[in-house]
């Protein structure tokens, strides 16, 4: 069979296969099948058409939560052969508009707590109440039937926006089972498992879980919002075999007691930051060896994963390239380098991005796409993620990870979350800044934190300044966000 990525021809499989299988179950227990969905689904894309005047080559844009109407979407906006654009919820109003105006939707469909803040959105908007889409989709004409566009339309997700304005990056619908493939084996997920999608649909790790999970015809799981304790819950009451979520949920779900008995986990796949040192294993430590760290991007989508055997001989491993992706790592000439020697890190896989909705072209050279990351790969094959090529300090003249240093400071018992970044220096270019969120009820001295670096690293690489601070600025999905950090110094 033809078997592709794009979710409308997915849940058409799903819905002929498996049509009584719950597909998506939310937080109050209401469920849907797969014909259900599909079906919703169908007739949401008729009144999109007749209501909405959605076309094909239009972009839908979608602001949504984790639940079924986000799919819903996505799904009536490719079956028009319309884009659905992802829009990231912790989006401000100023770059809701600017995410407008780039990606030129024709529609905003938007979770109702959202109101407010698209009120400058120039394009058409829907709310979905609580009832997701319900209103509209009884609109749909019953003899209604359009002529099915050539092909289905794209999503296209945005990046996170760490490094500047979100980009839109257009997701291409490969053909075959390779992705999946690349995936199953070397993450014990099968068919018709239940699984929670915790990361948030919206960003290219939790989408790509949506595929996953819609490829295996799995029960999906869906929060709107991540809540730990609810979570695990979750995990326990629907028996999940499944949990994809982000690193810093990890530790979150860790701050709250532990279920008892412990939900059936197989799998806790994280992906979209760094994993911490030490988390990774604190958390295997009390729900088994099940975690699974994928090193990706929204270019990329996944290209590294570590399983558990990998993370605990090397808590910090972002693993191998699975089935069907090449890595390599190279020099500023584009060399490629020894084994344990730093550079960047470039990857092929049938699942890089179209290129980017502004126009700009994805750039690969004998198909290998730069990453923008630098990293190393050990004697053993295991990738390290240094963290992005723009992030690098150069302190002194010395070249400094954060995330080394990020890491050895998370592994204090005091420190809950660490971030480290480089600030102007008049003597030194640049010097590093450490921030750190510590647990309730603990305390550390600067001078402390300083020594303890110095006993491990560099001299260049221990932090002058140690900033307290209550909690690290996060964005929707679970990134630090450096720009808030630096205002700290005004
Ligand atoms: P923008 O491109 O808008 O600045 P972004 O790069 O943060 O945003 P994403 O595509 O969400 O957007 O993030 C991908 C990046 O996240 C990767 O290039 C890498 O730096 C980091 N990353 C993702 N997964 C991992 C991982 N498992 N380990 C280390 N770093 C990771």
């Amino acid at each position: 069979r033809r078997w592709g990525w794009g979710m409308a021809g997915e849940l058409r499989q799903a819905a002929a296969r498996d049509p009584d299988r719950i597909a998506v179950v939310d937080e109050h227990g209401d469920q849907l099948t797969y014909r259900q969905l599909l079906d919703r689904a169908e007739r949401l894309s008729r009144s999109m058409r007749s209501g909405l005047g959605v076309q094909a080559g239009d972009r839908v844009g979608l602001l949504c939560r984790n639940h079924h109407g986000l799919i819903e979407g996505i799904v009536a906006a490719t079956l028009l052969g319309a884009d659905a654009v992802l829009v990231n919820t912790g989006l401000s109003a100023a770059q809701l508009v600017t995410v407008a105006e780039e990606q030129r939707l024709r529609v905003l469909v938007h979770d109702s707590e959202f109101a407010e803040r698209i009120l400058g959105v120039p394009a058409e908007v829907r709310r979905v109440d609580e009832h997701g889409l319900d209103d509209l989709i009884a609109a749909a004409l019953p003899g209604d039937r359009p002529a099915p566009p050539t092909q289905d339309g794209r999503t296209i997700v945005l990046t996170s926006g760490t490094t500047g304005a979100p980009k839109g990056a257009r997701r291409p619908v490969p053909t075959g089972f390779g992705p999946l493939v690349s995936i199953i084996d070397r993450i014990p997920l099968h068919a018709r498992d239940t699984v929670l999608i915790a990361a948030p649909i919206f960003h290219t790790w939790g989408y790509a879980a949506l595929q996953v999970a819609f490829a295996l015809r799995a029960t999906i799981v869906l929060h709107r919002r991540f809540d730990p304790a609810a979570t695990l819950d979750a995990l326990v009451t629907h028996r999940c075999q499944a949990l994809f979520a982000v690193p810093v949920m990890l530790q979150r779900l860790l701050d709250v007691p532990p279920p008892d008995p412990r939900p059936p986990l197989k799998v806790v796949a994280v992906s979209g930051s760094a994993l911490p040192g030490g988390l990774a294993n604190r958390f295997m430590d009390s729900y088994g060896e099940v975690i699974y760290n994928l090193y990706g991007s929204t270019e990329v989508s996944w290209a590294a994963i570590a399983g558990p055997a990998d993370l605990r001989q090397a808590p910090t491993t972002a693993g191998r390239p699975p089935h069907g992706t090449r890595l390599e790592i190279v020099d500023d000439a584009g060399e490629p380098v020894p084994a344990g020697r730093v550079g960047r890190i470039l990857v092929g896989n049938e699942m890089l991005f179209e290129g980017y909705t502004s126009g700009v072209r994805r750039e690969t050279h004998d198909g290998l796409l730069d990453t923008g990351d630098l990293g190393r790969v050990n004697h053993e094959g295991l990738l390290f993620v240094d963290g992005r090529a723009d992030d690098m300090i150069v302190s002194g003249g010395e070249n400094v990870f954060p995330s080394e240093v990020e890491d050895l400071l998370t592994r204090l018992p005091q420190v809950r979350e660490a971030a480290v970044l480089g600030v102007p220096d008049p003597q030194y270019g640049q010097r590093l800044a450490a921030f750190l969120a510590l647990h309730p009820g603990t305390a550390l001295d600067p001078e402390a934190v300083r020594e303890y670096v110095r006993h491990y690293l560099a001299r260049f690489s221990v932090p002058r300044d140690v900033i307290f601070v209550k909690y690290l600025p996060r964005n929707a999905t679970g990134k630090v966000v450096p720009r808030e950090l630096r205002r700290y110094y005004g």
